[in-house]
Protein backbone atom coordinates (compact mmCIF):
# COMPACT_ATOMS: atom_id res chain seq x y z
CA UNK A 1 0.00 0.00 0.00
CA UNK A 2 1.42 3.34 -0.67
CA UNK A 3 2.12 5.74 2.04
CA UNK A 4 0.25 8.47 3.04
CA UNK A 5 2.09 11.75 2.26
CA UNK A 6 1.57 15.48 4.23
CA UNK A 7 -0.42 17.60 2.47
CA UNK A 8 -0.07 21.67 3.19
CA UNK A 9 -2.16 24.18 2.68
CA UNK A 10 0.02 25.54 -0.49
CA UNK A 11 -0.26 22.31 -2.27
CA UNK A 12 -3.92 22.49 -1.97
CA UNK A 13 -4.10 26.17 -3.22
CA UNK A 14 -1.48 25.30 -6.17
CA UNK A 15 -3.13 22.44 -7.17
CA UNK A 16 -6.76 24.02 -7.78
CA UNK A 17 -5.00 26.85 -9.47
CA UNK A 18 -3.70 24.67 -11.95
CA UNK A 19 -5.97 21.85 -12.10
CA UNK A 20 -9.49 22.91 -11.01
CA UNK A 21 -12.03 24.71 -13.40
CA UNK A 22 -15.03 23.72 -12.39
CA UNK A 23 -16.38 22.15 -8.59
CA UNK A 24 -17.92 19.27 -10.50
CA UNK A 25 -15.65 16.09 -10.46
CA UNK A 26 -15.67 12.36 -10.25
CA UNK A 27 -13.97 9.62 -8.31
CA UNK A 28 -12.91 6.05 -8.65
CA UNK A 29 -14.33 3.21 -7.24
CA UNK A 30 -11.97 1.60 -4.62
CA UNK A 31 -13.39 -1.86 -5.88
CA UNK A 32 -13.09 -2.89 -9.28
CA UNK A 33 -16.00 -3.58 -11.24
CA UNK A 34 -16.84 -7.84 -10.71
CA UNK A 35 -17.30 -8.31 -14.49
CA UNK A 36 -14.11 -6.48 -16.00
CA UNK A 37 -12.22 -5.81 -13.05
CA UNK A 38 -11.35 -2.13 -13.58
CA UNK A 39 -11.93 0.59 -11.22
CA UNK A 40 -14.82 3.10 -12.77
CA UNK A 41 -15.18 7.01 -12.31
CA UNK A 42 -18.78 7.98 -10.94
CA UNK A 43 -19.79 11.31 -10.24
CA UNK A 44 -20.18 11.42 -6.24
CA UNK A 45 -23.63 12.40 -4.40
CA UNK A 46 -24.77 13.09 -1.28
CA UNK A 47 -25.40 10.04 0.82
CA UNK A 48 -28.96 8.80 0.04
CA UNK A 49 -29.65 11.66 -2.38
CA UNK A 50 -28.32 12.39 -5.89
CA UNK A 51 -26.94 16.06 -5.04
CA UNK A 52 -23.49 15.78 -6.62
CA UNK A 53 -21.04 16.99 -4.16
CA UNK A 54 -18.59 19.64 -5.18
CA UNK A 55 -14.57 19.55 -5.39
CA UNK A 56 -13.98 20.81 -1.66
CA UNK A 57 -10.45 21.54 -0.23
CA UNK A 58 -10.85 18.45 1.98
CA UNK A 59 -11.27 16.08 -1.12
CA UNK A 60 -8.19 17.65 -2.78
CA UNK A 61 -6.29 17.24 0.27
CA UNK A 62 -7.03 13.02 0.00
CA UNK A 63 -6.90 13.04 -3.19
CA UNK A 64 -3.14 13.79 -2.71
CA UNK A 65 -2.89 12.39 0.06
CA UNK A 66 -4.17 9.13 -1.83
CA UNK A 67 -7.30 7.65 0.38
CA UNK A 68 -9.34 8.91 -2.54
CA UNK A 69 -8.79 9.55 -6.39
CA UNK A 70 -10.60 12.30 -8.29
CA UNK A 71 -11.39 12.93 -11.67
CA UNK A 72 -11.65 16.12 -13.04
CA UNK A 73 -13.34 17.64 -15.89
CA UNK A 74 -11.36 20.23 -18.44
CA UNK A 75 -14.19 22.71 -19.55
CA UNK A 76 -15.98 25.14 -17.67
CA UNK A 77 -19.56 25.18 -19.32
CA UNK A 78 -20.19 28.70 -18.24
CA UNK A 79 -17.27 29.84 -20.80
CA UNK A 80 -16.37 26.99 -22.57
CA UNK A 81 -12.65 27.42 -21.56
CA UNK A 82 -10.38 24.74 -19.58
CA UNK A 83 -6.99 25.80 -17.91
CA UNK A 84 -5.32 23.03 -19.49
CA UNK A 85 -4.70 20.73 -21.89
CA UNK A 86 -4.25 16.91 -21.46
CA UNK A 87 -3.00 14.44 -24.22
CA UNK A 88 -3.81 10.68 -22.90
CA UNK A 89 -1.71 7.99 -24.85
CA UNK A 90 -1.76 4.33 -23.83
CA UNK A 91 -0.96 2.54 -26.63
CA UNK A 92 2.14 0.42 -28.00
CA UNK A 93 4.22 3.21 -29.54
CA UNK A 94 2.43 5.39 -26.91
CA UNK A 95 5.74 6.80 -25.38
CA UNK A 96 7.22 7.76 -28.96
CA UNK A 97 4.06 9.86 -29.92
CA UNK A 98 4.20 11.62 -26.31
CA UNK A 99 7.72 12.40 -26.75
CA UNK A 100 7.38 13.41 -30.34
CA UNK A 101 4.46 16.08 -29.58
CA UNK A 102 6.40 16.84 -26.87
CA UNK A 103 9.44 18.14 -28.97
CA UNK A 104 7.19 19.88 -31.55
CA UNK A 105 5.13 21.53 -28.68
CA UNK A 106 8.15 22.59 -27.30
CA UNK A 107 9.17 24.27 -30.67
CA UNK A 108 6.38 26.65 -30.30
CA UNK A 109 7.85 28.00 -26.40
CA UNK A 110 4.95 25.63 -25.23
CA UNK A 111 6.14 23.74 -21.83
CA UNK A 112 3.73 20.41 -21.40
CA UNK A 113 4.87 18.20 -18.30
CA UNK A 114 4.86 14.43 -18.74
CA UNK A 115 2.99 12.74 -16.49
CA UNK A 116 3.39 8.76 -16.25
CA UNK A 117 0.25 6.22 -16.63
CA UNK A 118 -0.05 2.38 -16.42
CA UNK A 119 0.34 2.05 -20.00
CA UNK A 120 2.11 4.84 -21.45
CA UNK A 121 1.74 8.66 -20.34
CA UNK A 122 -0.25 11.69 -20.56
CA UNK A 123 1.43 15.44 -21.64
CA UNK A 124 -0.18 18.24 -19.59
CA UNK A 125 0.24 21.79 -21.15
CA UNK A 126 -1.05 24.48 -18.57
CA UNK A 127 -2.39 27.55 -19.86
CA UNK A 128 -1.81 31.33 -18.27
CA UNK A 129 -6.04 31.88 -18.04
CA UNK A 130 -8.63 29.68 -19.33
CA UNK A 131 -8.72 29.31 -23.06
CA UNK A 132 -11.14 28.06 -24.88
CA UNK A 133 -11.78 24.24 -25.12
CA UNK A 134 -12.39 24.60 -28.95
CA UNK A 135 -9.20 26.34 -29.70
CA UNK A 136 -6.79 24.68 -27.70
CA UNK A 137 -8.26 21.33 -29.61
CA UNK A 138 -7.79 23.08 -32.76
CA UNK A 139 -4.13 23.38 -32.09
CA UNK A 140 -3.58 20.07 -30.77
CA UNK A 141 -5.41 17.81 -33.65
CA UNK A 142 -3.81 20.38 -36.09
CA UNK A 143 -0.23 19.09 -34.17
CA UNK A 144 -0.83 15.93 -34.20
CA UNK A 145 -1.97 15.38 -37.90
CA UNK A 146 0.82 17.49 -38.84
CA UNK A 147 3.10 14.66 -37.41
CA UNK A 148 1.07 11.94 -38.23
CA UNK A 149 0.39 10.83 -34.59
CA UNK A 150 -3.45 8.77 -34.63
CA UNK A 151 -6.30 10.36 -32.79
CA UNK A 152 -8.24 7.62 -30.98
CA UNK A 153 -11.50 7.49 -32.56
CA UNK A 154 -11.06 8.65 -36.43
CA UNK A 155 -11.50 4.88 -37.18
CA UNK A 156 -8.48 3.95 -34.97
CA UNK A 157 -8.51 1.62 -31.80
CA UNK A 158 -5.38 3.44 -31.03
CA UNK A 159 -4.64 6.80 -30.72
CA UNK A 160 -4.13 9.82 -28.60
CA UNK A 161 -6.78 11.19 -26.60
CA UNK A 162 -7.18 15.16 -26.27
CA UNK A 163 -9.04 16.32 -23.13
CA UNK A 164 -11.00 18.62 -23.65
CA UNK A 165 -12.70 15.99 -25.67
CA UNK A 166 -15.33 18.55 -26.70
CA UNK A 167 -15.44 21.90 -28.08
CA UNK A 168 -18.14 23.28 -25.95
CA UNK A 169 -20.92 21.43 -23.62
CA UNK A 170 -23.87 22.07 -22.47
CA UNK A 171 -25.34 23.77 -19.26
CA UNK A 172 -25.37 21.14 -17.03
CA UNK A 173 -23.01 18.39 -19.00
CA UNK A 174 -19.89 17.85 -17.82
CA UNK A 175 -17.48 16.29 -20.41
CA UNK A 176 -15.34 14.02 -20.01
CA UNK A 177 -13.03 13.26 -16.85
CA UNK A 178 -9.34 12.66 -16.55
CA UNK A 179 -7.24 11.33 -13.83
CA UNK A 180 -6.39 13.57 -11.43
CA UNK A 181 -2.67 13.71 -11.34
CA UNK A 182 -0.22 13.01 -8.30
CA UNK A 183 -3.29 10.78 -7.07
CA UNK A 184 -3.15 7.02 -6.61
CA UNK A 185 -4.47 5.04 -9.64
CA UNK A 186 -6.70 2.43 -7.66
CA UNK A 187 -6.28 -0.23 -10.33
CA UNK A 188 -2.24 -0.08 -10.22
CA UNK A 189 -2.28 0.77 -6.34
CA UNK A 190 0.47 3.55 -6.65
CA UNK A 191 1.12 6.96 -8.02
CA UNK A 192 2.17 8.10 -11.18
CA UNK A 193 4.64 10.96 -11.04
CA UNK A 194 5.80 13.81 -13.45
CA UNK A 195 9.21 13.08 -15.46
CA UNK A 196 10.33 16.20 -14.39
CA UNK A 197 10.85 16.55 -10.84
CA UNK A 198 11.79 14.48 -7.85
CA UNK A 199 9.00 12.21 -6.84
CA UNK A 200 7.72 14.32 -3.65
CA UNK A 201 4.62 16.42 -3.95
CA UNK A 202 6.08 19.43 -3.23
CA UNK A 203 9.06 19.01 -5.82
CA UNK A 204 6.30 18.37 -8.23
CA UNK A 205 3.95 21.23 -8.02
CA UNK A 206 7.06 23.62 -8.09
CA UNK A 207 7.73 21.94 -10.94
CA UNK A 208 4.49 22.36 -12.27
CA UNK A 209 4.42 26.12 -11.24
CA UNK A 210 7.15 26.98 -13.03
CA UNK A 211 6.15 26.34 -16.53
CA UNK A 212 5.97 28.51 -18.93
CA UNK A 213 2.07 28.87 -19.27
CA UNK A 214 0.37 29.21 -22.29
CA UNK A 215 -1.29 32.78 -23.38
CA UNK A 216 -4.49 32.96 -25.39
CA UNK A 217 -2.87 35.06 -28.48
CA UNK A 218 -0.60 32.52 -28.38
CA UNK A 219 -2.74 29.51 -29.04
CA UNK A 220 -4.56 32.07 -31.74
CA UNK A 221 -1.73 32.68 -34.10
CA UNK A 222 -0.86 28.63 -33.53
CA UNK A 223 -4.32 28.20 -34.90
CA UNK A 224 -4.55 31.34 -37.52
CA UNK A 225 -6.22 29.78 -40.45
CA UNK A 226 -7.48 26.18 -39.00
CA UNK A 227 -10.61 25.63 -38.20
CA UNK A 228 -11.42 21.83 -37.35
CA UNK A 229 -10.75 20.51 -34.41
CA UNK A 230 -12.21 16.94 -34.95
CA UNK A 231 -10.76 13.93 -37.20
CA UNK A 232 -13.63 12.29 -39.22
CA UNK A 233 -14.99 9.43 -37.97
CA UNK A 234 -14.21 6.52 -40.78
CA UNK A 235 -11.71 3.81 -41.02
CA UNK A 236 -8.18 5.01 -43.17
CA UNK A 237 -7.23 1.49 -43.76
CA UNK A 238 -8.19 -2.16 -43.83
CA UNK A 239 -5.47 -2.53 -41.24
CA UNK A 240 -7.07 -0.75 -38.89
CA UNK A 241 -8.47 -2.59 -35.67
CA UNK A 242 -12.21 -3.14 -35.34
CA UNK A 243 -13.56 -2.08 -32.24
CA UNK A 244 -15.68 -5.43 -32.10
CA UNK A 245 -13.13 -8.43 -34.08
CA UNK A 246 -14.76 -11.34 -35.66
CA UNK A 247 -15.05 -14.08 -33.60
CA UNK A 248 -13.35 -17.43 -35.15
CA UNK A 249 -14.92 -20.27 -32.88
CA UNK A 250 -18.50 -19.97 -33.59
CA UNK A 251 -19.86 -17.52 -30.94
CA UNK A 252 -21.90 -15.14 -32.13
CA UNK A 253 -20.68 -11.87 -33.14
CA UNK A 254 -22.00 -9.13 -31.17
CA UNK A 255 -23.39 -7.22 -33.02
CA UNK A 256 -24.70 -3.32 -31.77
CA UNK A 257 -27.21 -2.35 -33.97
CA UNK A 258 -29.26 -5.07 -32.42
CA UNK A 259 -28.79 -3.57 -28.87
CA UNK A 260 -29.19 0.09 -29.21
CA UNK A 261 -32.44 2.08 -29.82
CA UNK A 262 -33.36 3.84 -32.91
CA UNK A 263 -30.58 5.24 -35.02
CA UNK A 264 -31.06 7.72 -37.31
CA UNK A 265 -28.19 8.37 -40.63
CA UNK A 266 -25.57 10.95 -40.46
CA UNK A 267 -23.10 11.03 -43.30
CA UNK A 268 -21.39 7.83 -42.87
CA UNK A 269 -22.81 6.97 -39.95
CA UNK A 270 -25.82 5.53 -37.90
CA UNK A 271 -26.45 7.72 -34.58
CA UNK A 272 -27.81 7.12 -31.35
CA UNK A 273 -28.05 7.70 -27.90
CA UNK A 274 -24.95 5.91 -25.98
CA UNK A 275 -26.22 3.63 -23.73
CA UNK A 276 -22.89 3.99 -21.31
CA UNK A 277 -24.13 7.94 -21.28
CA UNK A 278 -27.87 7.12 -20.96
CA UNK A 279 -27.49 5.13 -18.42
CA UNK A 280 -25.67 8.25 -15.89
CA UNK A 281 -28.78 10.60 -17.47
CA UNK A 282 -26.47 11.75 -20.43
CA UNK A 283 -26.68 12.30 -23.80
CA UNK A 284 -30.24 13.46 -23.57
CA UNK A 285 -30.05 14.81 -27.35
CA UNK A 286 -29.29 11.21 -28.39
CA UNK A 287 -26.45 11.67 -30.61
CA UNK A 288 -23.07 10.79 -28.98
CA UNK A 289 -22.48 7.40 -30.23
CA UNK A 290 -21.56 6.94 -33.99
CA UNK A 291 -22.02 3.39 -36.12
CA UNK A 292 -19.88 3.23 -39.51
CA UNK A 293 -22.61 2.39 -41.59
CA UNK A 294 -20.79 0.33 -43.87
CA UNK A 295 -19.02 -1.59 -41.15
CA UNK A 296 -21.06 -1.50 -37.56
CA UNK A 297 -18.20 -2.90 -35.70
CA UNK A 298 -16.88 0.18 -35.69
CA UNK A 299 -18.60 2.51 -33.21
CA UNK A 300 -17.53 5.34 -31.51
CA UNK A 301 -19.22 7.40 -28.41
CA UNK A 302 -17.75 11.39 -28.88
CA UNK A 303 -18.13 11.52 -24.88
CA UNK A 304 -15.24 9.15 -24.70
CA UNK A 305 -16.99 5.81 -23.19
CA UNK A 306 -15.19 3.36 -24.46
CA UNK A 307 -16.06 0.11 -25.59
CA UNK A 308 -15.73 -1.74 -22.37
CA UNK A 309 -18.45 0.95 -21.01
CA UNK A 310 -20.99 0.31 -23.62
CA UNK A 311 -20.89 -3.19 -23.48
CA UNK A 312 -21.05 -2.96 -19.59
CA UNK A 313 -24.60 -0.52 -20.01
CA UNK A 314 -25.81 -3.07 -22.73
CA UNK A 315 -25.68 -5.59 -20.13
CA UNK A 316 -22.95 -7.56 -22.41
CA UNK A 317 -20.27 -6.99 -21.05
CA UNK A 318 -16.95 -7.80 -23.19
CA UNK A 319 -15.92 -11.42 -21.06
CA UNK A 320 -11.98 -11.69 -20.14
CA UNK A 321 -11.05 -15.13 -21.24
CA UNK A 322 -8.78 -17.02 -19.24
CA UNK A 323 -6.27 -19.20 -20.68
CA UNK A 324 -5.64 -21.40 -17.45
ZN1 LIG B 1 -21.12 7.57 -24.04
Amino acid sequence: MATTIRVTRQAIEDYQSLFVNRRAYTMQSMRPHPETGRHYYFRPSKKGSDTPLMLTDDAIRQHLEGKITVGLYAINPSTQRCKWVAIDADYKNAMEDLLKLQYHLTQDQVEPALEMSRRGGHLWIFLATPLLAKECRIYIHDLASRLGVPVKGAGLADGIEVFPKHDAIGAGEFGNAISGPLGIHRGANRRFWFYGANYTLEDQIAYLNRLRKVTEEEVRRFIAGKEKSEPDFAPRSKTDISREPRKANGQPEFRILEHVGTVRKVGRNYVTRCPSCAGSGHDRSGDNLAILIKDPRFYKCWAGCDKEMIRVALGCPIRIRNHA
